[in-house]
């Protein structure tokens, strides 16, 4: 079992732990207040996965959510969902994070935030998102390079290496992989 993670710490552990694609979806989140269905389920099962907590996951989503709609459409709409992705409803399932196979061979139209940015975003896009990392402009070109040719989990990976100065090279197949070994080399 993990320990549990303090929701008040999401914004700085998006900065320092999570892989692009989480980035991604938490910055979204907090800009719009709003994600659609594909990225609250990848999102929210990653935070699972991370050690939220189902009360600390409602909080979480009420706060953002209810700032652009009233708390009795939320709970209509959305908390069954998540109370459901923590195996409380429904078959009671305990759905399991998903792995970068499966973000990536996700469809993803325009407008949604779900998926591989490593897939999803062109060179350009890829290299917006990149600033702001602190990475040199040869490691961003690294990264995008690697993007391009298809390699998304090794540019994932790169992304790793490059946030986690010194650290051994870590191949990345799970977003949450890259969350814990992230927190293991900062903690
Ligand atoms: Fe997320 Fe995996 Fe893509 Fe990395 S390779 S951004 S962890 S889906």
């Amino acid at each position: 079992n993990k320990d549990k993670v303090d929701i008040r710490q999401l914004d700085t552990l998006a900065e320092i732990s999570y892989p692009l694609c989480m980035r991604q979806m938490h910055q979204r989140l907090r800009t719009v207040h709003h994600l659609k269905h594909f990225a609250r389920l990848q999102y929210g099962l990653f935070l699972k996965g991370i050690g939220v907590s189902l009360e600390d996951s409602l909080l979480f989503w009420r706060s953002e959510f209810c700032k652009q709609m009233d708390v009795e459409k939320f709970e209509k709409s959305h908390s069954y969902n998540i109370r459901h992705s923590y195996g409380r409803e429904g078959k009671r399932s305990n759905y399991a994070p998903q792995s970068c196979m499966k973000i990536i061979s996700t469809s993803v139209s325009a407008g949604q935030y779900h998926g591989c940015p490593f897939k999803t975003l062109d060179s350009p896009a890829l290299l917006k998102a990149l600033q702001g990392s602190g990475f040199s402009m040869i490691a961003q070109h690294e990264i995008a390079d690697l993007a391009k040719k298809g390699h998304y989990q090794l540019a994932c990976s790169a992304h790793f290496s490059h946030s986690h100065k010194g650290a051994d090279q870590v191949l990345i197949g799970h977003p949450n992989h890259y969350f814990d070994e992230s927190q293991k080399i900062l903690m």
